[in-house]
């Protein structure tokens, strides 16, 4: 039973790393003219609307999106993050949050595709009426993970394949492991960017330690933290974990994370990191 709903959450200050690799990636791959595959394993609803019942009732993105998005100083490696925004909400009122899929439509090109799973009854249609006019867009009621398996190697050889599991499950954290591993088996020239919260720190350890384990090489951590870790309820950060990251992203995140912080925390309380977890 998933009882997860990413419509509580859209927005916070996770999302916002997240999308902002996503696009960052998404942007270098673009910069070959050669097709490529966006792979989102847990896709989610795909569009939230932030005046909606539950982005009100944590009021998570007005610590989030919403303390950025219109920043006169704000870099210039957010645009392509920014416009998949600013598409969504013209009119310059903050109503809709766009998930991680149509970030991808929004900057994704003619011949590339994508292939979007979720498994949510509720969210799974909302998904699909989303790219119902898409041509591009494969979406499936399916597990994520399976997806790993069965969908790569794409027939272009190039893709980057996003893994956003809500981690409701304590199994996640080994499941993305072996995810990965099915999927860098038999792709292993992809980029992987695997979220994750940090709920417990010894939790984010293990998935690491259990990373390093496979002999995966070419993998770079990136994390903003708004609170100190902790053992009380709660996520006080979150991060991305990327394996072969296009080049430039290490430099990239190295001139963002400082700013993202700064703004999404005025109190200055938390960290940033950077860190190869296994270097070429
Ligand atoms: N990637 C989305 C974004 O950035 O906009 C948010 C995804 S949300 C964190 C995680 C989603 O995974 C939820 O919508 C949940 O219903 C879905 N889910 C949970 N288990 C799944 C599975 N095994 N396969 C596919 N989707 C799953």
């Amino acid at each position: 039973m998933l009882s997860y709903r990413h419509s509580f959450h859209a927005g916070n200050h996770a999302d916002v790393l997240k999308h902002t690799v996503e696009s960052l990636i998404l942007t270098a791959l673009m910069e070959k003219e050669k097709p490529f595959l966006y792979l989102d394993t847990h896709a989610g609803a795909g569009r939230y609307q932030l005046s909606g019942e539950h982005a009100e009732r944590t009021g998570e993105y007005l610590e989030g999106i919403a303390r950025i998005w219109q920043q006169p100083d704000a870099p210039e490696l957010l645009k392509p993050y920014f416009s998949a925004i600013r598409n969504l909400n013209p009119n310059g009122t903050l109503r809709y949050y766009p998930g991680s899929p149509l970030i991808a439509r929004h900057l994704l090109r003619q011949d590339d595709k994508l292939q979007l799973t979720e498994l949510h009854s509720s969210d799974y249609p909302l998904l699909r009426n989303e790219f119902s006019k898409d041509s591009r867009a494969r979406v499936e009621r399916a597990d994520g993970y399976q997806q790993l398996k069965a969908k790569l190697p794409p027939p272009t050889r190039r893709g980057l394949i996003l893994i956003d599991p809500p981690y409701e499950l304590k199994s996640d954290y080994q499941d993305v492991v072996k995810g990965i591993q099915e999927g860098y088996k038999r792709f292993s020239t992809g980029i992987y960017a695997l979220w994750y919260p940090v709920v417990l720190r010894q939790q984010i350890k293990h998935m690491t330690k259990d990373l390093q384990a496979t002999g995966i090489r070419n993998i770079l951590q990136i994390e903003l933290a708004v609170r100190p870790d902790s053992d009380q309820r709660g996520m006080t950060a979150s991060g991305m974990i990327v394996i072969n990251p296009p080049w430039k992203l290490e430099q990239q995140m190295k001139e963002l994370l400082p700013w993202l912080h700064q703004k999404l925390v005025p109190a200055g309380t938390g960290h940033t990191r950077i860190e190869w977890i296994v270097p070429e």
